[in-house]
């Protein structure tokens, strides 16, 4: 069956589901994206977008290879935060640049690239179920209505209710780690913008410039087991923050310092799924993969998941097959860049003498640890 006979539907507006719908409808399908909020925002924070998750933007023409919108990055400075020390310098990867966006900057380009495509973005549409029928999914609002397609996709984040539909119940289990999100207006300007990351006993701090250097972005990372919410958004505390972090010198106090506003995210993840479809409802980005943030591959994942998304129904002649194809393309990737980024969690927070250790070998290898990522930078979907 042709693509172009084929009717979509995507639950969640975030970057996964709008990534898929573009891929889609830019083949000719016709797409609905179902998204439960009143408005396409984000809240005012980063996205560290690698060159694997570039290539997906550039290939999906939503950002231009030439005048890439975000800002380009040269690389990572480790710091120790007692001193703020600089460990070591990772250069940009061998694969091409970083790109930091603010989030509500790439919703909206992905947004405009979509409607401009012709995919149908309804607001205020929230998903109750999803079942499947021989030829059909069938999909229910809270509304009460009911809406019949030939494949139905959930990028409806890491708290997904459809994905139970495929997998069971699984409820999110809380990491021990809470971020705390910021951004501050900025005013320093430096030549090769660069990302930094403060490693301390139990906690770290990545802060990097958007727009234009104009903003400081800041994620202050803790272990801590006294949560009891599992809220996505809450409001945080500045003077709290500080307090927690207080013993962290060199410029991220600066950055501390500024901050006047700011959110905070308890860390709750789910396995990555076993089961990403079965024939006419599949799973995408956090839905079907959520992940610590500690190798900022999470958006990366979902964009590739769009691109690898469209291409099965490319290759494949029927929605069966083409969900099949996706699912065997995706797992092992995911999987392993999920394990990535938990591994990460240790190394960042190390204690005592494993952390003098660490950093030993972070100022020798330094340079070179780029290339022990490059699996995962490397790999671009779209060729
Ligand atoms: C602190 C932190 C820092 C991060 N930094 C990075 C980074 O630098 N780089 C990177 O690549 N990733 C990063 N990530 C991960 C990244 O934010 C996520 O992986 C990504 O946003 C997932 O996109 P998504 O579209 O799958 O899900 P989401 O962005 O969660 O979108 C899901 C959408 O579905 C909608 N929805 C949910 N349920 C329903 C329903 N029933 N009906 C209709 N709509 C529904 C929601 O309203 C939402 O709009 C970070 C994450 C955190 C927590």
């Amino acid at each position: 069956m042709k693509i172009e006979a084929l009717e979509f539907c995507i639950i969640g507006g975030g970057i996964g589901g709008l990534a898929a719908a573009l891929a889609l409808q830019k083949r000719g399908a016709q797409v609905t994206v179902l998204e439960q909020a009143h408005e396409l925002t984000e809240m005012g924070a980063g996205l560290q977008i690698s060159a694997n998750g570039m290539a997906v933007l550039h290939a999906l023409g939503v950002v231009d290879p030439e005048t890439d919108q975000g800002q380009k990055s040269h690389g990572t400075v480790l710091r120790d935060y007692r001193n703020g020390r600089i460990i070591s310098r990772v250069p940009a990867p061998s694969a091409g640049p970083t790109f930091y966006f603010h989030r509500a900057d790439l919703l909206s380009l992905l947004s405009s690239a979509a409607k401009n495509a012709g995919v149908d973005i309804r607001l205020g549409a929230r998903v109750t179920n999803v079942r499947k029928h021989p030829n059909e999914a069938e999909i229910s609002l809270s509304d009460g209505t009911r809406k019949r397609v030939e494949c139905a996709i959930a990028a409806d984040g890491g708290r997904s209710e459809i994905r139970p539909i495929l997998n069971g119940t699984e409820a999110p289990v809380f990491t021990h780690q809470i971020a705390w999100r910021a951004t501050i207006p900025w005013s320093d300007r430096c030549e090769k913008p660069m990302a930094t990351l403060t490693m301390g006993p139990g906690r770290h701090v990545v802060n990097y410039p958007l727009r234009n250097q104009s903003m400081m972005n800041l994620v202050a990372v803790e272990e801590r087991s006294d949560w009891r919410e599992e809220g996505w958004r809450l409001r945080g505390d500045p003077g709290d923050l500080r307090k927690r972090f207080a013993d962290f010198s060199g410029p991220v106090g600066e950055i501390l310092a500024g901050v006047q506003d700011v959110h905070l995210w308890a860390l709750f993840l789910r396995p990555v799924a076993q089961k990403w479809q079965n024939g006419r409802v599949a799973i995408l980005g956090d839905a079907a993969h959520p992940t610590l943030p500690f190798m900022a591959q999470g958006a990366c994942l979902a964009l590739e998941d769009a691109w690898v998304l469209g291409r099965s129904f490319d290759e494949q002649s029927g929605v069966k097959s083409a969900l099949a194809a996706y699912e065997a393309t995706r797992l092992n990737r995911a999987r392993k860049v999920v394990a990535a980024a938990r591994a990460n969690a240790r190394n960042f927070h190390l204690k005592g003498p494993a952390r003098i250790a660490a950093q030993s070998i972070l100022t020798i290898a330094g340079p070179h640890l780029a290339r022990r990522y490059d699996w995962i930078y490397d790999y671009d979907p779209t060729v």
